[in-house]
């Protein structure tokens, strides 16, 4: 080892408007020898931009593996290598994950360059309560296994925030409505920081509503966030919870019945099982 350990720099860069790179961003992206980047081709128009000379390798979910070992080799021998996604934040919802772990497990100093994210950008302006929040990333491609982590959701008080793509934007919608009912209040933050940047807030029916009815909302990047349940409809889920729970009791083990009672009505599964040993 000829010198001091190198530094693991986690960069944000833009979700759209390269101008939301910050002046911090920009030096350690042309400091660094070396970035690993989610996509070195997709990176490259932004490190020209900069300026950076930097040597960019990949690093995806399917080297991540392998490129982690290099990578923290070389930066135990002494260099700087800063971590960038195609967009936002490194690690949210985008790979990066397992070499912050490699590299925090050697001992090396890993530091944020905090900057843009989808998920925080669109929580800002959605105008649902923003003091606890819930982030749920993609959800699945299947709409019944959509469906079904929708219905774990359902008694949610925080609000949720989920990224989703422009091909599953309105059946995703769809089936919040039927998870969630017509009325639960919700937004959809599409292209932020973009020319075509919308945000739409209503009730999920209206949403799906203005979606279906306009191509154009269709196409793009997409936050959609969902108002936390109310009281009300938090207790109207435990109750049918309780409903589905006493039948399947007649057939099941408590402990197997509440499993099932909570997956199916999304009320808590603990409250159930704790009823039934009072
Ligand atoms: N790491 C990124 C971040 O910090 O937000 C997220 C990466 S994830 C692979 C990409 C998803 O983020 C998109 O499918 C979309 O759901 C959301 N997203 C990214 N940019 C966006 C934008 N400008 N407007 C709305 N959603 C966006």
């Amino acid at each position: 080892m000829n010198e001091q350990p190198g530094r693991l720099w986690v960069v944000a860069t833009p979700i759209g408007n390269l101008d939301d790179l910050s002046r911090r961003a920009e030096e350690v992206l042309c400091a660094v020898k070396l970035i690993a980047a989610e996509d070195t081709r997709h990176s490259a128009p932004l490190l020209a931009r900069i300026g950076s000379r930097a040597q960019a390798v990949a690093l995806h979910e399917h080297n991540e593996r392998e490129q982690v070992e290099r990578l923290v080799e070389g930066m135990l021998q002494g260099g700087d290598v800063a971590l960038i996604s195609d967009a936002g934040t490194p690690l949210i919802s985008d790979p990066g994950f397992r070499l912050v772990r490699a590299a925090r497990e050697a001992g090396l100093v890993v530091s944020p360059v905090p900057g843009a994210c989808a998920a925080i950008a669109a929580l800002s302006v959605a105008g649902l309560p923003s003091d606890r929040f819930v982030f749920e990333g993609f959800l699945a491609a299947k709409s019944s296994a959509r469906r079904e982590r929708l219905q774990q959701l359902v008694a949610e008080s925080r609000t949720l925030i989920l990224y989703e793509s422009s091909h599953r934007i309105l059946a995703s919608l769809q089936d919040m409505v039927a998870v969630f009912g017509g009325q639960r209040h919700a937004v959809v933050a599409r292209e932020l920081t973009k020319v075509f940047e919308t945000v739409l807030s209503g009730s999920l029916e209206q949403l799906v509503a203005r979606v279906a009815s306009d191509a154009n909302q269709q196409r793009g990047e997409f936050v959609v966030l969902i108002a936390g349940a109310s009281g009300e409809e938090a207790d109207a889920t435990l109750a049918e919870g309780r409903r589905v729970f006493a039948l399947l009791c007649e057939e099941l083990a408590p402990a197997r019945a509440a499993r099932m009672a909570a997956a199916i009505t999304g009320a808590p599964r603990k409250q159930l099982y704790e009823a039934s040993n009072n």
